[in-house]
C-alpha cells in the first residue's frame, strides 16, 4: 500500500516530534520532503508549524496505518485545547493507493483522500517536492499548488 502522510507539529521540540514519525516509518519511506515552516492555520496567535510529507510503502490495512499515526500522536502527549489550536504532533493520511487503485473513503474515522489536502499549502508544497508526479482528484499536485492563494504559498518556507 502506497500512502502519503502529512506530519506537523507546533509545540515543544517540533523537530524531535517529527522525527518520531520518521523513525517509526524509516524502513518504509520511499520519498520524503524537506521540513517546512508554515504559519498557523485558523487561529493565528500560536507558534509556527513545522510540516513535512512522507511517502511510505506499508503492509496492512488503511486503519492499521491510521492507528500507527495515532499511537505516535498519543506518545507525543498530544494536547488539543481547541480546534485548529496547538498540537504537539499531527499525523494525517493524505492519500492511499493500493495496487494502483486510489482508496476512497467517506468514513469520518478515515476519510480518503484527506478532505482538505487539495487546498492546504502546507500539504501540497511538501508533497510536490516529495512526489512531483502525484495526482489528487484527477489534477496534478503542481496544478493544485498553482491554484493556491499566493500569500499561502509564500508562508510555506523550506528550512
Ligand atoms: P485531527 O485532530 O484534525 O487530526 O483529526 C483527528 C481525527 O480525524 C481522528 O479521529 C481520525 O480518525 C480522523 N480522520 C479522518 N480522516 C483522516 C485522515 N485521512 N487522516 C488522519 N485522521 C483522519
Amino acid at each position: 500500500m502506497h500512502a502519503v502522510l502529512s506530519i506537523g507539529s507546533n509545540m515543544d521540540d517540533r523537530y524531535a516530534l517529527l522525527n518520531t514519525v520518521i523513525e517509526e516509518f524509516k524502513d518504509e519511506i520511499v520519498a520524503q520532503s524537506s521540513i517546512y515552516s508554515t504559519p498557523p492555520w485558523g487561529i493565528e496567535d500560536q507558534d509556527e508549524f513545522l510540516n513535512a510529507v512522507l511517502v511510505v510503502e506499508v503492509e496492512g490495512t488503511p486503519l492499521e496505518l491510521l492507528r500507527r499515526g495515532q499511537k505516535l500522536e498519543e506518545a507525543a502527549e498530544r494536547v488539543r485545547v481547541r480546534k485548529w489550536g496547538p498540537r504537539t504532533l499531527d499525523v494525517d493520511i493524505v492519500q492511499i493507493i493500493d495496487n494502483g487503485e486510489e482508496i476512497l473513503s467517506e468514513d469520518p474515522e478515515l476519510t480518503l483522500p484527506h478532505p482538505w489536502a487539495w487546498q492546504r499549502a502546507f500539504v501540497l508544497i511538501p508533497w510536490l517536492e516529495a512526489e512531483p508526479d502525484a495526482v489528487l482528484h484527477g489534477t496534478t499536485i503542481a496544478e493544485h499548488v498553482d491554484n493556491l492563494d499566493p500569500t499561502d504559498i509564500e508562508g510555506v518556507t523550506k528550512i
